[in-house]
């Protein structure tokens, strides 16, 4: 039994008061899955006074689905009650949404720990800026809720000046709405050897390890110790609208799912997965009302192409973006985007692959865009007048491939 898979989690550190180290010990084959035998994280608020049993939740969070999908029994001293609750149930969640995979393995402690009478009605919300969370705030904006931003999520820990930007970004929309900002960093992805966690997993629906299986529980997780200091009772993540072939909403297996999020829970605190009905035009469409209404500048980040923290203005999603800000009447360059010289050049010349994902909302845009098209003297003239003219449509021998 010397390979059997384990990992033993020492009991978190606080260092400096705003620092959490949680050191593990693995052994069998998971150590292939860590590149370190660390989980950090930094915050901009002082956790010592935070529960051993509340602290540990962003590292186990975060390993739990290795430990699961290899079947790995997992070991700590404390355990906040509610959370093993919720581990247990999201982990046959994962068995539901990826009934090929199978995950195993149970977490073994010495004492389990009741965290109850810090929360107060506060509410968090995750915070990337982008336009599911924008749309979620603007739901939840009665609330005030805290704004919580993740650097080493979408964009490297190493990548300084990306996350300048966001946080500068954050920080002027917090202003704007007189909100609190919270900024977590951490090695939740980097402590991970992704690439060995997709080379045996990303199958049978699985597609990629942080997208099909990290990045809800993982960075939900990483909200607890937070929550606990500020007294926060209830955190909400925007959800990721995607939109089939008729255009209707369809759910496909992917690491944030209601099952996921709206079964986590720790101490006085219970998660909610926002908007899982909206889609993608009806978010914007939420955000152009608010914009409209309030006058706002509110800035938009939405590129995953750029690791340096701001839109790119030449990927597809930038574009998509752009003309759906276009369709609602609004001018981009308000709200975080810049048109792009050689955009409509590449959009051109890569007509096919650069729309091919996400097609059916082309069509849609090309629609709502056709009497919405901005002045000839507008920078956004151009291209709108190719996406109205451009044919989408595939030949009928092809259609299925
Ligand atoms: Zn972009």
């Amino acid at each position: 039994m010397r390979n059997q898979n384990k990992i033993v989690l020492d009991p978190p550190k606080v260092r400096g008061g705003n620092k959490i180290y949680c050191h593990f010990k693995c052994s069998g084959k998971v150590s292939k899955y860590f590149n370190e035998n660390n989980f950090y994280m930094k915050l901009n608020a002082n956790v010592e006074s935070v529960p051993q049993s509340i602290l540990i939740i962003p590292a186990l969070s975060n390993i739990c689905p290795v430990a699961w999908v290899t079947g790995t029994d997992i070991y700590v001293e404390e355990i906040d009650q509610e959370f093993l609750e919720a581990l247990n149930t999201v982990k046959k969640s994962f068995q539901k949404l990826y009934p090929k995979h199978s995950f195993k393995g149970d977490i073994k402690y010495k004492k389990i720990k009741e965290n109850k009478g810090y929360g107060k009605k506060k509410s968090g919300l995750f915070f990337s800026g982008g336009a599911d969370s924008v749309a979620s705030y603007i739901r939840k904006r009665h609330e005030k809720p805290y704004l919580l931003t993740v650097l080493g999520a979408d964009i490297p820990l190493s990548e300084n000046e990306g996350w300048s930007r966001v946080k500068s970004h954050t920080n002027q929309f917090a202003k704007m709405h007189k909100l609190t900002p919270l900024f977590i960093q951490s090695n939740l992805r980097s402590f991970l050897n992704e690439r060995n966690l997709n080379k045996s997993y990303s199958k049978h629906g699985l597609r990629g390890w942080w997208g099909g299986i990290q990045h809800g529980l993982g960075l939900v997780g990483l909200s607890a110790p937070l929550t606990f200091i500020k007294g926060m009772n209830k955190i909400h993540f925007a959800s990721t609208p995607l939109l089939s072939h008729n255009n209707t909403l369809y759910s496909t297996s992917w690491g944030s799912h209601p099952s996921i999020e709206n079964n986590l829970k720790w101490g006085d605190t219970q998660v909610a997965l926002d908007g899982t009905h909206l889609n993608r035009f009806d978010k914007i469409g939420i955000i152009a009302k608010y914009i409209k209404k309030n006058g706002s500048n509110l800035q938009l980040r939405v590129c995953w192409e750029s690791k340096k923290g701001s839109n790119c203005g030449k990927c597809e999603k930038c574009a998509r973006t752009m003309a759906n800000l276009l369709s609602e009447g609004l001018n981009p360059s308000n709200h975080g985007f810049r048109m792009n010289k050689n955009l409509l050049k590449s959009m051109k010349k890569n007509k096919k692959s650069f729309m091919k994902l996400n097609k059916p909302q082309w069509k849609i845009l090309q629609k709502k865009l056709s009497n919405k098209i901005p002045d000839a003297d507008s920078e956004y003239y151009d291209f709108c007048q190719w996406i109205v003219k451009v044919n989408f449509q595939r030949k009928r021998k092809d259609f299925f491939s």
